[in-house]
């Protein structure tokens, strides 16, 4: 008997005519006493058991039902039925685990049927699904292109820490991490908090981005990347925003924001086209998900192509480059604008753009995915490099349809003297970073970065459109559940 897994056996086709297997899995349906289909999560396609009842004893064949687990030994057989090349007629079946039917709510398994939301709450049955089992797998081969990408590239894969003791980030709202006994927490004379008193005797968050570490281990390494996970404590309950999620980021010496740029394009690039070569049956069902959901759309919200021609619309065009500025006119003048469509109306220059702007001239405008440059500093991080006017920075971000923001990244400010007024007019005690200032003392060179949130790119990729419907166990406000 050879074991395979139902992915290499149903590769493997008529090379396995005859041959005798053992096959594992979960049933997904059982009908005419006589068909059960398996998946055992190697990937989209079931695999055909067919059984001859007279062979097996009735205990045994009220056991199979759906989500019950079985190991079956048998013999590869071409198949009649369409659909599939091969079956495996079984000789032999054992019942690893019995699923009740009345206890298995089986609309579960069928998320035609039941809600995202619903399944969101089903730890464990949500990974047999169709849909989010396609979804794991394509997050998983995008998380190995992107390390293939960086490797094949010189990067060099470094972890930054995930309790931090810097609160300058400035990218968002940060989680304590705490030792005190919270009923019991010291305070100084002043009556505040004496973290002093705490394990680490200061301060201490989760990261909200591996950044600033990052640009410290590129002063010497040249070439680096993070891929880790970020929390941040914004409480934004939007289908775009999660509490933990998993960021990458490289950071490159000697790069200025126009290799940057290039750099974003090819990157995303080619891990669309990994999971496109690599995940082909899991995008054709998602992409027959993302056909059936548009139907429901109304008129306006329906978009122009279905997924995989969505995909390949942004692996065949260059990005559109457009400075903030422009941006800003285009945005004044449009129609939206005029009518007073926006939660957040453009007026001048300087505003900060809101993802209705940005999905705008992304979905609406340009119908292409557009890297935005040179933002006001005002709106932007301490850390970008401003640039002769005195008033922008070189910032930049991704823009993509559906998504909005999908990454941000910018040239760092390598001179140390307007790096250091820029801290001061941010507010920010100087001491707190003495060692990023360091990297800037001694032998500063230009350097440049980025964000990508994996997620963000699975939720482009799978054309899903929740956040918390692309990892395994969402943290969002109120909800840290498993
Ligand atoms: P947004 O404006 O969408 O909230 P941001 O500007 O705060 O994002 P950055 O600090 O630039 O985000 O982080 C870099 C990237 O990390 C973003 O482009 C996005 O892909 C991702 N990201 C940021 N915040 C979140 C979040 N809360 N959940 C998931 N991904 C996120
Ligand atoms: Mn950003």
């Amino acid at each position: 008997m050879n074991l395979y897994s139902i992915k290499e056996l149903l590769k493997k086709g008529t090379q396995c005519l005859n041959e005798k297997v053992t096959v594992q899995g979960w049933i997904r349906s059982f009908r005419s006493n006589q068909f059960i289909a398996l998946n055992d999560g190697s990937g989209q396609k079931n695999l055909q058991i067919v059984l001859d009842y007279n062979n097996f004893n009735t205990d045994l064949l009220k056991q199979l039902t759906n989500a019950t687990s079985i190991k079956v030994n048998g013999v590869v057989a071409e198949s009649k039925g369409a659909g599939q090349e091969i079956e495996v007629i079984a000789e032999e079946i054992e019942i690893y685990g019995y699923a009740n039917p009345e206890e298995v709510q089986e609309t579960i398994l069928q998320p035609k049927k039941h809600s995202l939301e619903k399944l969101r709450e089903q730890a464990h049955l949500r990974f047999r699904t169709n849909t989010f089992s396609a979804i794991m797998r394509v997050r998983n081969a995008l998380s190995f292109a992107i390390h293939k990408y960086f490797n094949e590239n010189n990067f060099c894969y470094i972890n930054t820490p995930i309790i931090t003791g810097s609160d300058a980030e400035g990218a968002g709202e940060m989680f304590t991490v705490t030792n005190f006994n919270l009923n019991n927490i010291p305070k100084n004379d002043n009556g505040d908090i004496d973290f002093t008193k705490d394990f680490f005797s200061k301060k201490t968050s989760l990261t909200v981005s591996g950044q600033l570490e990052g640009e410290a281990a590129a002063m010497g390494l040249g070439k680096i990347y993070t891929f880790g996970p970020t929390f941040r404590a914004e409480n934004s309950n939007t289908t775009r925003h999660l509490a933990e999620f998993w960021m990458v980021e490289p950071e490159i010496a000697f790069y200025d924001l126009d290799k940057t740029m290039w750099l974003a394009e090819d990157f995303l690039k080619y891990c669309i086209k990994y999971a496109i070569d690599h995940c082909k049956d899991d995008l054709v069902f998602l992409n027959q998900r993302f056909e059936d959901e548009q139907k429901q759309k109304p008129k306006e919200e329906k978009t122009e192509h279905n997924l995989l021609e969505k995909l390949d619309f942004v692996l065949n065009n260059s990005f559109v480059k457009l400075s903030y500025s422009k941006a800003i006119e285009i945005l004044k003048k449009s129609k939206p604008n005029q009518k007073g469509k926006f939660k957040y109306p453009i007026e001048k220059w300087g505003a900060d753009l809101q993802s209705e702007h940005e999905r705008y001239l992304v979905e609406k405008h340009f119908k292409s995915p557009v890297i935005l440059y040179d933002y006001p500093a005002k709106i932007k991080a301490f850390y970008m490099r401003l640039n002769e006017d005195g008033k922008t920075v070189r910032a930049m971000d991704v823009l993509f349809p559906g998504i909005g923001e999908i990454i941000g990244g910018s040239q760092r400010e390598e001179r140390l003297d307007i790096l250091k007024n820029k801290i001061e007019d941010f507010n920010i005690d100087e001491k707190e970073l003495w060692w990023y200032l360091d990297t800037r003392k001694y032998g500063t060179v230009p350097h440049s970065g980025f964000g990508l949130g994996l997620e963000r790119l699975v939720l482009f990729v799978t054309g899903m459109g929740n956040i918390r419907d692309v990892i395994p166990f969402p943290r969002t406000p109120n909800n840290a559940e498993f």
